[in-house]
C-alpha cells in the first residue's frame, strides 16, 4: 500500500511543482523584471515542460507498475490457495493413514471381525464426514451378502444394478444427484440425495481382484462428493478389505481349532477349557455342575458290519441328538472316538439324570443307517456316566475320572443305562 502511494505521489508531486512554477511566473511577471528576460522565460518554460513530461511519463509507468503488482498479487493468491488445498489434502491423507493404522491395531489386539467392521464404519464416517454408512460382506461361494452393518440408517436398499457394478465389476461409484436416476428410486424414496460407494477389494494370489463386500456412504442433503473423496474411500476400503479378510480367516482357524471336524461339536481340548471355566464359576456361585460322559454301545460291531462311513454317520446323528436335547448354556463335545461329554452348569444330579435319560431314550429309538443305505434301520444304544461337582469330586480332573468310572460300571452291568457316581 505504501509503495502505491509513492508511485502515485511522484507524478502528482512533479505536476504540482510545474503548476506552482507556472503560477509563480504568471503572478509575478509584471512586478519582477528578471522574469521578463527571454532567457529566464525560456528556462522556466523548459523546466515546466520537463516537469510535466517527467510527471506524465511517471504516471504512465505507475499504471504499468500497478498492473504488474495486480498480476503478482493474483499469482500469490493462487499459490496460497493451492498451498492451502495441498495442506487440507495432506491432513485428510494423514487422517486416512491414522485410521488404517488404528484398524490394524484393532485387528491385532482383538482379531474380532465385528470389532474390525465397526471400527471401519466409524473411520469412514469421520473421513468423509457423513452420517449414514452401509457395509456389507459378500460370500462368493453362496453368491449372497452374509453380513451387514448400518449406521445412521435402516434397511438401506442399494439395488441390484449398483450391487452388480460394485461387487461383480469391482467399480467404485459416486452419484451426487440420486433423484435424477430411476434406478435409485428406492434410495430417494428413503430420503437419500447423494451416494458414494466402493468395493472391499482383495488382491488374489494370481493378481486378480475379488470383492468381498462394499462400503457405501449416503447423505440425505445434496452433497457434491469429489473424485478425490472417491479415491479416499477406495484406498481405505482396500486396506480395510485385507483386515476384514484376515479377521474372517482368523475366526475360521480359531473355529477349526476348537471344533471336531466330523461332528462339528466342540473338541476335547476346548472341553477341558470350558470345564475348568465352568467349575470356577460353580465354585463362586455355589450351584452344582453336572458332567455326563457318553459312550456308544458295541460301536465296533456296527463299524465292522456296515463300514466306517456309516459309522461316521452314526456319530453325526448322535451329535445332533445331543444338541437337540440340551440347553443353550450346556456344553456338548466329542470326547474322542465314539465318546461324548455334556457339561450341565447349574444343574443338580436329578436334573442331569433326566437330561441323560432323555438322550439315552432318543438314541435307543433312532433309526440309524436308514438314510442312504440299503439295509433296514439299526437300533443302537449308549451308556452314560454322571458325576456332580462339588458332591462327587472337587476338581475338573477328578470329576472326569468319577464320571468315567460310572460309565464303565454301566458297561459292566449291562449297557444302555445311565449310572450316577453317587
Ligand atoms: P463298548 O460297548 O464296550 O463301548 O464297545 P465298543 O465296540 O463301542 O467299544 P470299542 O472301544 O471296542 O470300539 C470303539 C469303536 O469306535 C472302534 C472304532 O472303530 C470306533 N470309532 C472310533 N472313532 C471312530 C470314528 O471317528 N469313526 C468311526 N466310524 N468309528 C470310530
Ligand atoms: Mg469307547
Ligand atoms: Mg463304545
Amino acid at each position: 500500500m505504501r509503495s502505491r502511494f509513492l508511485i502515485v505521489g511522484l507524478p502528482v508531486l512533479l505536476g504540482v511543482l510545474a503548476a506552482g512554477i507556472f503560477c509563480y511566473f504568471l503572478f509575478n511577471i509584471e512586478t519582477n523584471e528578471a522574469l521578463q528576460q527571454p532567457a529566464v522565460i525560456a528556462a522556466l518554460i523548459s523546466i515546466i515542460f520537463l516537469l510535466v513530461l517527467v510527471s506524465f511519463l511517471s504516471a504512465l509507468g505507475a499504471r504499468r507498475i500497478f498492473a504488474l503488482l495486480d498480476r503478482e498479487t493474483l499469482l500469490m493468491r493462487r499459490r496460497l490457495e493451492t498451498l492451502e488445498r495441498r495442506i487440507t489434502i495432506d491432513e485428510v491423507q494423514t487422517k486416512v493413514m491414522h485410521r488404517v493404522n488404528d484398524l490394524h491395531e484393532t485387528f491385532f489386539v482383538s482379531r474380532d471381525l465385528n470389532v474390525v467392521l465397526n471400527q471401519a464404519v466409524s473411520a469412514i464416517k469421520s473421513i468423509l464426514e457423513v452420517k449414514t454408512i452401509l457395509m456389507q460382506l459378500y460370500s462368493d461361494e453362496e453368491n449372497r451378502f452374509f453380513m451387514r452393518i448400518e449406521e445412521g440408517g435402516e434397511d438401506i436398499e442399494l439395488g441390484n444394478e449398483l450391487i452388480t457394478e460394485v461387487i461383480h465389476h469391482g467399480k467404485s461409484t459416486m452419484v451426487n444427484n440420486l433423484d435424477s436416476y430411476d434406478r435409485y428410486r428406492p434410495l430417494t424414496a428413503d430420503g437419500y440425495r447423494s451416494l458414494i460407494v466402493a468395493p472391499l477389494n482383495r488382491i488374489q494370489p494370481g493378481g486378480s481382484r475379488k470383492s468381498i463386500g462394499l462400503i457405501a456412504a449416503l447423505t440425505s442433503e445434496r452433497r457434491d462428493f469429489t473424485s478425490y473423496e472417491l479415491d479416499l474411500l477406495s484406498t481405505f476400503s482396500s486396506q480395510a478389505a485385507v483386515l476384514i479378510e484376515n479377521a474372517r480367516l482368523y475366526k475360521r482357524v480359531e473355529n477349526l481349532a476348537i471344533h471336531d471336524g466330523l461332528t462339528n461339536l466342540f473338541n476335547y481340548r476346548h472341553f477341558q477349557e470350558v470345564l475348568d471355566r465352568d467349575i470356577r464359576k460353580a465354585q463362586k456361585s455355589g450351584f452344582p455342575l453336572s458332567l455326563v460322559i457318553i459312550d456308544i454301545d458295541d460301536f465296533k460291531k456296527y463299524n465292522d458290519t456296515f463300514g466306517h462311513p456309516e459309522g461316521d454317520e452314526v456319530l453325526r446323528n448322535v451329535a445332533e441328538i445331543l444338541l437337540d436335547n440340551t440347553r443353550g448354556k450346556d456344553f456338548v463335545a466329542r470326547y474322542g472316538g465314539e465318546e461324548f461329554v455334556v457339561v450341565l452348569p447349574e444343574t443338580s444330579r436329578s436334573g442331569a439324570m433326566t437330561v441323560a435319560q432323555t438322550i439315552r431314550q432318543k438314541v435307543e429309538s433312532f433309526p440309524f443307517g436308514s438314510q442312504n443305505s440299503a439295509h433296514p434301520p439299526v437300533r443302537l444304544s449308549i451308556t452314560a456316566g454322571l458325576a456332580v461337582f462339588p458332591d462327587d469330586a472337587n476338581s475338573a480332573k477328578d470329576l472326569i475320572v468319577t464320571a468315567d468310572e460310572a460309565l464303565y460300571q454301566g458297561k459292566r452291568t449291562g449297557k444302555n443305562q445311565v449310572i450316577s457316581a453317587a
